[in-house]
């Protein structure tokens, strides 16, 4: 493993600090849960985000996830800053894919102020880089964004989805209350070949619709909480070769830590939750996410990461 401090591209850090939130009474990491017997992959986090008091960096999560049997993650940009920090850090690690984009939730702004195109090209260029499986998260955000923010959002997920297909990537998309919309916009231009909902958070009848058209699910700790009935019935109707696990790290930890910093580590705790709602064994459970997961990223040792340091000759 290379070690040294983490890319930090262009003199930018990429480096952030989850706000405080007074509702999170314990702001300390969850302790390991018990292994999985048979390893999965956590499909969408964002290592970059420092939490809790106790604040772990990304190779501290990384070797936690490996020692219960989390074998690799994608690691999500949400911005350009962010994405650049994506490609470099998994480039140097073979437990890291990487997904850029720019957030729907920042599209409206960077829109407003002349820099999307930018920002486009520079994913676009990202997008080419070894490692670099997914574009995302992008898609549509109307619970955070108003109606005037619309049409930027709508315009960047349609640049983003072309990126994905132009590349051959897979895409991640992030819909929150916006289902009916995401599914117009990849209907009218086209969805890639590997298309999936991050953080699924629809009905029974969307996972039916999506996975109709061969798209993923991802699960995150959202399923395992209490009034989650709609989803976790979702989750049931959903075709087995078309769920995936993710964390959303640092936010939505799943039950039993719910609340606390989260992290790939804790992606356990939603696979048993997953395997006792579909009333199936875990490792089986396991086995199939995990050969949906590299169906849709291809396998994370396909291309040896750089080290970071050339190596030492003898
Ligand atoms: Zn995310």
């Amino acid at each position: 493993m290379p070690d040294g401090p983490a890319p930090d591209l262009q003199g930018e850090s990429a480096i952030r600090r989850r706000e405080p939130d007074p509702s999170r009474r314990d702001m300390t990491y969850p302790p390991l849960p018990e292994a999985l017997r048979v390893g999965v992959y956590d499909n969408h986090t964002h290592l970059e985000i420092e939490d809790g008091e106790d604040g772990l960096d990304w190779r501290e999560q990384l070797d936690r996830a490996s020692a219960v049997g989390v074998r690799g993650v994608v690691q999500v940009g949400t911005d350009v800053v962010t994405s650049r920090w994506s490609a470099a850090t998994a480039a140097t690690d073979p437990r890291m894919l990487a997904a850029v984009a720019v957030h729907p939730n920042e599209t409206p702004e960077l829109t407003s102020a002349g820099g999307i195109d930018d920002a486009l090209a520079e994913i676009d260029r990202l997008a080419g880089l070894p490692r670099v499986r997914a574009v995302g998260e992008t898609g549509l955000d109307f619970y955070r964004t108003g109606e005037a923010g619309r049409p930027a959002q709508i315009a960047a997920f349609e640049a983003h989805i072309a990126i994905a297909k132009e590349h051959g990537l897979a895409l991640q998309i992030h819909d929150r209350d916006a289902h009916q919309e995401v599914v117009d916009t990849l209907q009218r231009v086209g969805a890639p070949d590997r298309t999936v909902f991050h953080c699924f958070s629809g009905d029974a009848a969307l996972a039916q619709l999506a996975t109709s058209h061969g798209w993923y699910l991802s699960f995150a700790g959202t399923v395992t909480f209490k009034k989650a009935e709609r989803l976790q019935e979702a989750l049931a109707v959903a075709p087995r070769s078309r769920i995936l696990v993710e964390t959303d790290a640092p936010y939505l930890a799943p039950v039993p830590v719910r609340g606390r910093p989260n992290a790939p580590y804790l992606v356990p705790h939603t696979l048993r939750a997953m395997a006792a709602l579909l009333d199936t064994d875990p490792s089986m459970l396991a086995a199939q996410i995990a050969s949906n997961t590299e169906a849709v990223y291809g396998s994370w040792d396909a291309e040896p990461p750089v080290p970071s340091a050339p190596p030492r000759r003898t």
